[in-house]
This record gives C-alpha cells, structure tokens and sequence, in this order.
C-alpha cells in the first residue's frame, strides 16, 4: 500500500524582505486566479485540471497551470459535498413528513430549510505547486538544509529561498524521496512548507481475513459488526433522551442573545478545547479498535462533513460534528498505515435496514439505541446493526454497483421481497 505521509510546518526562511515582498506578490495574483477557476469551475464548467486558460493574469502560463489543478480540486470537493448534502436533504425532508403526522402542534413546526451554498471563498494563501513553479533542492551551504527555487512574476527571475529543517523533520525526511511537489502557504509570521514523500506499507491483510463493519456515530464513536463499542462522549447517553425541542429552541435562543451582545470568544475557547478532547478520544478508541480486531479487515461508511451533520441533528451536537466528520478518514489512515485492507461503502440506509430480513424503514428504530425490525422483529443495538449491514456491503457487488439512493432501496426492496419468499412469511 502507498501511502503519502506529510511533513509540514518547514519553515521558510525570510532571507530578507525583498525576496518576501517578490513571493507575496506572486502569491496575490495566484490567490485572484485561482479563486477566479474555482467560482469558474463550480458555477460554469465541470472542474478540470486541464482546462484551457481563460483569465487574465501577469502569471505565467506554468503558474496558470498550478492555478487550475488547484481549483479543479477545490471546485471538485465542493462540487461533490453539494451533491450529497442535497442527497441528506432529500432525506430529512423525507423524515420530517414522515414524522410530522406524530407530532402533536403540527401547525408550530417548521419544515427544515434548505440553505443554498456559497461558491468557495479562498480566504488563506495556500499553493499547491509542481515542480514547473517551485523546485526543493538540497542545498550545498551548512546552514540550510534545502534551497527552494520558485518562479516569480519576473520572467527568468527565480527566487532561490533557504529553507531550515528542524532535526526531527531531517530525521524524518532521511533518505526518502520526496515529492516533486510542496505545498506553500503564508501565514503572519511568515511562509512555511509542507513537503510529502511515498511510503510503502505491505498490505498484510489476506483475502480471506474477516470484514468488520464500523459503524461511526455519536453515543459511541465506533460501534463494530462484532458487538463492540469504542469511545463515547462522556454524559451525553444520559442527555440523549433529553432531546426535546423545547430544549433545542432554548438554546437556539440563548444563543442568538449572546451573539447579539458581541460574545462571541468564550463559545469558541471551549470549542477548541473539547475539539482537542475528542480528538485524542478518536485516537485512542481507533487504536484499541485495531488492537482488539488483528487478522481482520475493516469496512466503513462513506461519509462528508455535511452527512455528518445531519447524522448529528438529533443530538443537537453540530459541536462534535466537524470532529467526528474526519473520523472515517482518521480510520483509513489507522488501516493503511497497518497494512489493513479498508473498504468504504455506501451508507445509504445502514441505519435503517433490517439484517436478517432487509426490510428498510424508519420505524425499524423506536429509539436511537435501538433496532428493533417491525417485520419479523429482529432485535439488536442500533449501531451494531448498522455495522453489520456496513460489513456485508463490502462483499457486496450489487450494493456498490447502485447509482442512487432509490437505486439501493429498491434492491433492498427486492432482497426483502425474496427473503419473505423464501421464508415463507405471511
Ligand atoms: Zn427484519
């Protein structure tokens, strides 16, 4: 297995202000064209790194290149999150209808709105260049490990940048090839590097070893096809059943007030004190994950910030959701770097199908812990049965072959049809 580790955080030297000032202002024109393709590349052409130029820019035709492969990229990701938010928005619709009729004050409820989506904003100095713009070579001076040699404006004129490399970053960095790309990016203080080099894992995964399901969700971060579960945010089993909407609108409310009275630093502080703490919770119950589950191979749902999102609307924890969104990913890269064989799967109605008779419905769950089938009354954890059905996905050619959600329901449909044939269930 390949994998693409990244050192970042390499200083770049500031030789002296000239040479600052000359990147700074290559960096401004590429940051306007660059956000100019993106907008381009999400409003009015399908984001292509190949695309002909069709800006006006003092860049060079290399740097316009560089320009469009990243915003081919940024329009792409975004493009693709548009898409599966529509898709989880089709979906709560579908629920809110679904549930409106057990709702007491049906007139006070408001169906969930849809919130039309920005084209991107690039706010940060961040260039992604290839070798034709900015080439790292080692330099003969001791006092710098590398030189960097980036194009300018000046046609002719590179600029030759000193970069230090701190010991551990040498350490890591011994002996490897390194990508002919790097990454810059201005920051206050200055620009820094991020330099990524191949390196090969062996998959020690066989083609026989067993697929745990995970599943990824709230109440326990992960739960496996296996029965088990890893990491939970502390107490809030316990708020779980408080979710009423009551509640909700309060502190929407409460909200709303401190906004208005301009506090606004105290929210975020704890924000990012409770991101890192979830952070290290991830990390912890993915290790043990792994640890518990040797031999095996792991299957585990597709799933983007926005998907996320709406998994998490219940809890009323969009706190949390932005974390647990790099789960999955955090997952994969546990799995490569091991060697695990990782399979991502459609997540499509995992939460919602039957095991044992496939039967797909929403009441298949009276509460968020449970799952209990209202056809042939198969009973488990709601997350261990979601993990199952992960499980079985990734063997699963059908499944995967299915290009949309009513695509997928309908052979679920099918799957539960047979099973009631075969069964011979009334
Ligand atoms: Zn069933």
């Amino acid at each position: 297995m390949r994998l693409t580790r990244a050192v970042t955080n390499i200083r770049l030297c500031a030789a002296n202000d000239a040479k600052v000032q000359a990147l700074d202002a290559v960096a401004a024109e590429f940051k306007a064209l660059c956000q100019q393709y993106v907008t381009h590349f999400c409003t009015e052409a399908e984001p292509d790194g190949y695309a002909d130029p069709c800006f006006v820019s003092p860049l060079s035709q290399r740097w316009h290149r560089v320009a469009i492969q990243q915003a081919a990229g940024v329009a792409r990701s975004w493009r693709t999150n548009y898409l599966r938010a529509q898709d989880d928005f089709a979906d709560t619709m579908a629920n809110w209808y679904e549930e409106r009729c057990e709702r007491r004050n049906a007139a006070e409820d408001m169906p969930p709105e849809w919130k039309p989506w920005k084209t991107p904003t690039l706010r940060k100095i961040v260039i992604r260049a290839n070798a034709n713009v900015a080439v790292l070579q080692p330099s003969e001076n001791s006092t710098f490990a590398y030189w960097l040699r980036v194009s300018t404006l000046d046609k002719g004129r590179p600029l030759f940048l000193p970069v230090q490399v701190a010991a551990y970053h040498e350490q890591c960095l011994a002996g490897k090839m390194l990508d002919s790309s790097v990454t810059l990016i201005r920051k206050p203080d200055g620009w820094w590097l991020t330099v990524t080099y191949e390196d090969e894992v062996p998959l020690q995964t066989l083609p026989s070893a067993p697929v745990v399901g995970v599943d990824v969700g709230i109440s326990h971060f992960l739960t496996t096809s296996t029965g088990k579960h890893y990491g939970s945010f502390q107490g809030s089993l316990a708020k779980r059943h408080q979710r009423d909407r009551e509640k909700r609108r309060r502190k929407a409310k409460l909200r709303a007030c401190l906004k208005k009275k301009g506090i606004e630093r105290l929210p975020s502080v704890q924000n990012f004190k409770l991101a890192r703490t979830v952070r290290q919770e991830i990390n912890r119950a993915i290790n043990q994950l792994y640890l518990e589950h040797p031999g095996s191979q792991i299957a585990f749902e597709q799933l983007n910030v926005a998907g996320m999102r709406f998994k998490t609307r219940r809890m009323n924890a969009s706190l949390y959701a932005s974390n647990l969104a790099h789960l999955p990913r955090q997952l994969a890269w546990g799995a490569a770097k091991r060697g695990i064989q990782a399979t991502t799967v459609k997540s499509a109605y995992t939460s919602q199908e039957c095991q044992r008779c496939h039967h797909v419905a929403r009441s298949n769950r009276p509460t968020q812990q449970t799952f209990c089938c209202e056809v042939c009354g198969f009973r488990a954890n709601a997350d261990a049965n979601a993990a199952v059905n992960i499980a079985s996905r990734a063997r699963d050619n059908e499944v995967q072959a299915t290009t949309s959600r009513q695509d997928l329901k309908n052979l679920l449909d099918q799957r539960h049809q047979r099973w009631r044939l075969e069964t011979g269930w009334p």
